[in-house]
């Protein structure tokens, strides 16, 4: 079997989100479109694997001439020619990496006739997920004040059936941000309308100082929460195993950070963090994101998987460590996340009344692609559209 076709395709789509100029989205002022690309990878059997969010112009003019002619079967051997191809062509990060890796798994489940889950190998049918907020605004009625964000929070558990919630606090350009206190007393709001058991966590804004963020996570530790995750530039390990040594709360990460599997295992080697992070939009793909869950593990450290979506969600059933939580989000008043994007007959993530999400039994991602709906509104590269904004 070999691969004889692989395109991507770009198109238009409604959003209701929008990002403010530092990238962090914001319930959208109108509905608006934006651009979103399908990666097809076609085997001379006539299976095809499908994933969201490549480029066309690298998936033609650099992925392409990888994947021709090879055994789809061979997906380490080609995550590794186009991680290997990361160091020549820069433009491959790894959010498209990811792409192409997990067209490449979705191809795999496709002639295998299975869930990847189930390919993986199993662990759990379901995990608990927890209500990923959206950063503070400005909006009237949003996530303008701490008592906004208990309000949301008592609704995310007392209504829909949250496990646990986490609360991004106010980052720039937002007018007063970054302000430690303010995103305490969002912490404090949250805990006071949820009560004492439910999990809480808090992702800060990311360039706080060593004295900012050792001020917050004592604060955080008296409103017992459950971890502090990425309050600083983690660039500087040093500074995360400074703050490790001094918090009891658990700090999380690395996230954002490049170098993949080997800049985990340094940080799990220097004490920098108590519980592992990665996605597949940080590592480049599922097959990275299953290494990483399998190196935590050998050092019985947790792994939190960042971010939601199709492939995470399969990874998220497989893990053996204590890798808690879905990342569910994110979540705005506003925003009404249960509602498909037109180029999906059905959300990947639907949430169960007791806050679990099960895992898709469709064959490959189990994605429910609307293609009648995608090839009906194709664009070209050139048209003044803005790239729809991917989960972070
Ligand atoms: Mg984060």
């Amino acid at each position: 079997m070999k691969i004889t076709k692989v395109e991507s395709k770009l198109f238009k789509y409604t959003s209701y989100v929008e990002s403010d100029d530092e990238g962090h989205g914001h319930p959208a002022k109108e509905p608006h479109q934006v651009k979103q690309s399908l990666i097809t990878i076609e085997t001379d059997e006539g299976h095809k694997g499908h994933a969201f969010g490549a480029n066309p112009q690298i998936v033609e003019n650099v992925i392409a001439p990888i994947l021709l002619d090879e055994n789809p079967f061979y997906r380490e051997k080609l995550w590794e020619k186009m991680m290997h191809m990361q160091r020549i062509v820069t433009a491959i990060d790894e959010r498209i990496l990811s792409s192409i890796d997990l067209a490449l798994w979705d191809l795999i489940g496709v002639i295998m006739n299975q869930p990847l889950n189930n390919i993986l190998g199993l662990y759990r049918e379901k995990v608990p997920a927890y209500a990923s907020t959206m950063c503070g605004d400005t909006i009237k009625g949003g996530l303008s004040t701490p008592e906004d964000y208990g309000k949301f929070a008592e609704w995310c558990v007392k209504e829909k059936g949250y496990r646990a919630v986490k609360l991004h606090g106010w980052m720039p350009p937002i007018e007063g941000a970054p302000d430690p206190k303010k995103d305490i007393m969002a912490c404090a709001a949250v805990r006071e309308a949820v009560g004492e058991d439910i999990p809480l966590m808090l992702d800060s804004y990311h360039y706080y100082s060593r004295l900012e963020s050792l001020w917050i996570g004592r604060e955080l530790e008296k409103l017992n929460f459950h971890w502090f995750e990425e309050p600083m530039d983690e660039s500087s390990m040093s500074s995360y195993i400074w703050l490790s040594e001094q918090l009891d709360i658990p700090i999380i990460g690395p996230e954002t950070m490049t170098g993949k599997i080997s800049t985990r295992a340094e940080w799990i080697k220097n004490n920098a963090v108590d519980i592992l992070r990665g996605g597949t939009g940080d590592l480049g793909g599922l097959t990275p994101l299953m290494k990483v869950a399998h190196l935590a593990e050998s050092y019985n450290m947790a792994m939190e998987v960042h971010g939601g979506k199709e492939g995470n969600l399969h990874a998220l059933g497989s893990i053996r460590i204590p890798g808690e939580f879905y990342e569910r989000g994110l979540l705005h008043p506003h925003v009404d996340y249960e509602k498909p994007p037109e180029y999906l007959h059905e959300i990947i993530d639907p949430m169960d009344d007791e806050g679990f999400i099960h895992m898709p039994k469709g064959v490959g991602l189990g994605l429910k692609i609307n293609h009648d709906y995608i090839n009906d509104n194709l664009i070209s590269e050139d048209i003044d559209i803005k790239n729809a904004r991917r989960q972070s």
